[in-house]
């Protein structure tokens, strides 16, 4: 979600940590997902109906709020609803939202390859039809993909690896095998340097490749078969794909296997390791970097950020002992499955079949307007951007949603200031973080400038690969210069928002600033606890497990003092059992240590909601509203953004790989922690959901 490289499968972890997001979407299914080959009968695109905020027939009032809380707020809404089959999921705030703005943002990019009125609308057009052409696509079959096919064919030795790479990526054509780019300096923030991270995998984790048990085993075959039908569609005999797609398994799980784990990869140290070009010469000497990074056309630089060496250690070795033939293969397959969903029909559907449908319990494709206008916002997001916000975001909206935002910071400065475990030294070092926090709303002051991108309206891989290159160079540009603390990492109609360690700021893009997220006509208890919580998570993320070891720079500084630290690692290690022992499904338990800084984040926003709800009373008291009381309606609240519905295989997909625990969770986990929630439901000992009140974690 936070690459704007439409090839990218699934979040890059290393951007993923710098751009940290309210809520991931599983590979496959996110915004940015690519266009399928469609036929006639592709569903044609529907007004989607007014979304509703608060609601109180979503609720099962019939449950006990005290036993099980989700159930009480959103049991109705959970029995009378069902997952869209073009979804794995359906996370209703957020889903109904995103059909929404891309609906809206479909009727600009039609109207634009119909009949353009500016050049930015000639552009997003020509995209948007090169994507809704399918006939000229499965008229090209698998002609855009030759050229690279090609000169992977014409590698002669593994040391010509690293220049082919280089070329590949210079003519924006995926490749594979680890990430590369411009970075801000973990411990400068004002600098930029080059970073290298590993990467190299198809699957969505690395435990899919080595946890050994039955449903990973299950899903390494079923990844074979995949393989083995790719390769034959593109013309392998049966006896060469199942020997590539062999090949290709016994490279991503030696990548696999070499890879830093997501839990080790949250703390900071561990992934900032600066080496001369010389010294990553010595660690990798069978990889001629030189001669990648000419290749991909970046400028000069002695030291880098080499943020996984052990991960370039092994692919050394890695070089060295896989032959030829099995390279040519791995190579095959990241530009044919990079580039998969462009091709013709047949290739879109085994795609399909296999990331979304098994690994994602996704029943049925996206009509293809959907995927074309997901993929015209991923590629020219700050071109379709200027004019959806000009449409979908009055003038007015910023400063409401300006004065909500300080009206958390005030919140959090107050809660810092009597939170009972911390020491006043640490305080006042959290308060200065705290105090230098940025915000971004709604869109950017500066919108990027694309006009050197050719767009041609009957060429999508074509266009595709122009915007690759536009967007590696964009930040390759970046390397040495000053940081542009005004540049988004979302579009405009994303309904997301981040927060980013290195420029310390938050960012609610205008897609989310609607309802049900915020909705002026509604009950201000209920926006705080939507709207206010989204923000007081992303906050609270400057502080969680890895943004605390941030200062208000976003350089990576140690201000805790030794028995603060202790304290803060003895509370999460709480949260973790907390977490660990729940169970989306059976068999799965949610990975406590990974989930760590979002499920802070959702314990900090939810008590910064309240109290920031609190203050907006000025001192009067809360009103009640069809008998609930104020307090009531702000956890209801913040319960509603998360009704959800889950497909099992998405369930068990989200478990593994994200770092986001499943929805139900991210409103029964939080609250039962919150002295407020007990008082606000009558939650007494020997009720389900019950915490003593020293087992209650209180970390912001
Ligand atoms: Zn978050």
């Amino acid at each position: 979600m936070s690459t704007q490289n439409i090839f990218v499968q699934e979040e890059n972890p290393m951007q993923f940590f710098r751009f940290i997001p309210l809520l991931a979407f599983a590979a496959g299914a996110a915004l940015a997902q690519a266009p399928a080959g469609s036929s006639a009968d592709d569903p044609q695109p529907t007004a989607p109906p007014a979304i509703k905020s608060f609601d109180l027939s979503a609720m099962d009032t019939t449950a006990d709020p005290c036993t099980d809380f989700y159930q009480y707020a959103c049991g109705n809404w959970m029995k009378t609803n069902s997952i869209p089959s073009d979804q794995s999921r359906w996370v209703r705030s957020f889903s109904e939202l995103i059909e929404r703005n891309r609906y809206l943002l479909w009727q600009e990019l039609d109207a634009a390859a119909k009949n353009p009125k500016t050049p930015l609308q000639k552009q997003y057009g020509d995209l948007y039809a090169s994507c809704m052409d399918t006939a000229t696509i499965e008229k090209k079959g698998i002609a855009p993909i030759e050229p690279a096919w090609t000169a992977i064919a014409q590698l002669k030795s593994a040391a010509e690896i690293p220049a082919l790479l280089g070329d590949l990526e210079g003519h924006g054509s995926p490749d594979g095998f680890f990430e590369f780019g411009v970075s801000i300096d973990l411990k400068d923030s004002s600098k930029q340097i080059a970073e290298l991270s590993q990467g190299g995998i198809s699957l969505p984790d690395r435990d899919y490749y080595i946890v050994d048990n039955a449903h990973f085993a299950t899903i390494r075959s079923q990844y074979i078969e995949h393989m083995k039908k790719m390769f034959a569609l593109a013309g392998d005999t049966p006896d060469q794909a199942a020997k590539e797609a062999a090949a290709v398994l016994e490279i991503e799980t030696a990548m696999a296997k070499a890879s830093m784990s997501r839990t080790d990869l949250r703390q900071p140290a561990n992934r900032y390791h600066i080496y001369t070009v010389a010294d990553l010469d010595k660690l990798t000497p069978a990889y001629e970097w030189n001669n990648y990074f000419h290749g991909v056309g970046i400028g000069h630089f002695d030291t880098l950020n080499v943020a996984t060496p052990d991960f370039f250690k092994a692919l050394n070795g890695l070089l060295q002992s896989e032959p030829l033939e099995s390279w040519k293969s791995y190579l095959r397959w990241q530009v044919l499955h990079g580039q998969a969903d462009d091709l013709p029909k047949a290739f879109f559907d085994e795609n399909f079949a296999f990331f979304d449908k098994t690994l994602g319990g996704q029943q049925e494709p996206r009509a293809r307007w959907k995927q074309c206008t997901s993929l015209t916002d991923a590629s020219l997001g700050e071109a379709v951007g200027q004019d959806w916000v000009k449409q979908n975001f009055p003038p007015g909206a910023k400063d409401s949603m300006e004065k909500l935002v300080a009206s958390l910071e005030k919140s959090l400065g107050d809660d810092i200031k009597t939170l009972p475990w911390m020491t006043d030294e640490t305080k006042k070092a959290a308060e200065q973080k705290l105090a230098m926090f940025r915000q971004k709303i709604g869109y950017p002051d500066k919108w990027k400038d694309y006009s050197s991108i050719k767009v041609d309206r009957t060429d999508l891989i074509g266009n595709l690969h122009h915007v690759n290159v536009f967007d590696e160079n964009y930040n390759f540009a970046k390397l040495g210069k000053p940081v542009d603390e005004k540049e988004w990492h979302m579009s405009p109609p994303t309904v997301n928002a981040y927060y980013s360690t290195s420029f310390n700021d938050i960012n609610f893009p205008a897609g989310i600033l609607q309802p049900p997220f915020y909705d002026a006509a509604s009950d201000a208890a209920a926006n705080f606890g939507a709207i206010g919580a989204v923000m007081g998570h992303e906050m609270s993320h400057g502080f969680d497990d890895n943004g605390r070891h941030y200062d208000g720079t976003g350089a990576l500084s140690d201000w805790w003092t030794p028995q603060d630290d202790a304290k803060f690692v003895a509370q999460t290690r709480r949260l973790d059992e907390q977490y660990s022992a729940m169970e989306p499904i059976p068999g799965a338990h949610i990975k406590g240590d990974q989930t760590m800084g979002e499920n802070i984040a959702d314990l900090g926003g939810s008590l910064l909601a309240l109290d920031a709800y609190h203050l907006s009373l000025g001192g009067k008291p809360a009103p009640v509203l069809n008998g609930l009381t104020g307090d009531q309606r702000v956890f209801l609240g913040w319960a509603q953004v998360w009704r959800a519905k889950s497909r099992p295989d998405a369930l068990k997909q989200q478990v593994t790989s994200d770092s986001h625990s499943p929805a139900r969770f991210r409103v029964d986990g939080p609250l039962r922690n919150v002295d407020a929630w007990y008082d606000a439901f009558g939650v007494k000992p020997g009720d389900k959901l019950y915490l003593k009140p020293e087992d209650r974690v209180r970390i912001w």
